[in-house]
């Protein structure tokens, strides 16, 4: 089985369908972003250990998610919960015009994994950062696109703040995945989808 195999399977199911998300999940090898334990599981439609309880995520759900979040070429976007990479890469691929992807990692040793990773791919356009993502990135805010990886009892407040006027964040709440439009200041639509498993927000 190879990356391409995986990603076909991804479109032939429907799951992926937006051009820009399929070029990324084409040019992206997933192989480059597990364990060297995990290399011939690389393409399975599974999470994979990462170490200090992280997983990669499961090919099938980032791909839900960027559907969801539709990043374009201009998006500056906040990922919470770096993790091996994998995600910052695609988001790094898809807007690689003019867009920026600021990643976020709570644990100091993933931060330098998803590093090492990152480098095969000599992006111009990505920002790591040690620390707690609940707390957003003030410094890089407004984002066009918030992503997390990882769940809470809630999209946090901080989040909201820092997201621009019509942009969205793609983000789990316990076991559902929740897509929150910022439509004012105040007002925000939210959909609700359910049936994940993700890793906790420390
Ligand atoms: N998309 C990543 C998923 C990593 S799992 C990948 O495919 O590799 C979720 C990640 O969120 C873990 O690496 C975990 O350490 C991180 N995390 C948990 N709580 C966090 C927090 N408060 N701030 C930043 N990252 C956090």
């Amino acid at each position: 089985m190879t990356n391409q195999d995986f990603v076909e399977k991804l479109i032939s199911d429907k799951t992926l369908q937006t051009p820009r998300i399929i070029n990324a999940f084409k040019a992206i090898d997933r192989k480059d972003f597990v364990l060297s334990e995990g290399e011939g599981r690389a393409y399975e439609d599974r999470p994979l250990s990462i170490g200090f309880g992280a997983t990669i995520s499961q090919p099938t759900t980032i791909a839900i998610m960027l559907e969801k979040l539709q990043p374009e070429p201009t998006s500056n976007v906040l990922e919470v919960g770096t993790g091996s990479g994998y995600l910052t890469a695609l988001l790094a691929k898809i807007v690689w015009d003019s867009g920026e992807v600021f990643s976020i990692e709570y644990i100091p040793e993933l931060k330098e994994f998803a590093k090492a990773n990152l480098k095969k791919y000599n992006f111009r356009n990505v920002s790591l950062f040690v620390g707690d993502g609940k707390k957003g990135l003030k410094e890089y805010a407004p984002f066009d696109k918030i992503i997390s990886s990882a769940s809470g009892n809630e999209i946090l407040k901080e989040w909201k703040r820092q997201l621009k006027i019509g942009g969205r964040i793609v983000a789990p709440v316990d076991d559902n995945l929740i897509v929150l439009d910022k439509l004012s200041k105040r007002k925000f639509k939210e959909n609700k989808i359910s049936g994940f498993i993700f890793v906790p927000l420390q």
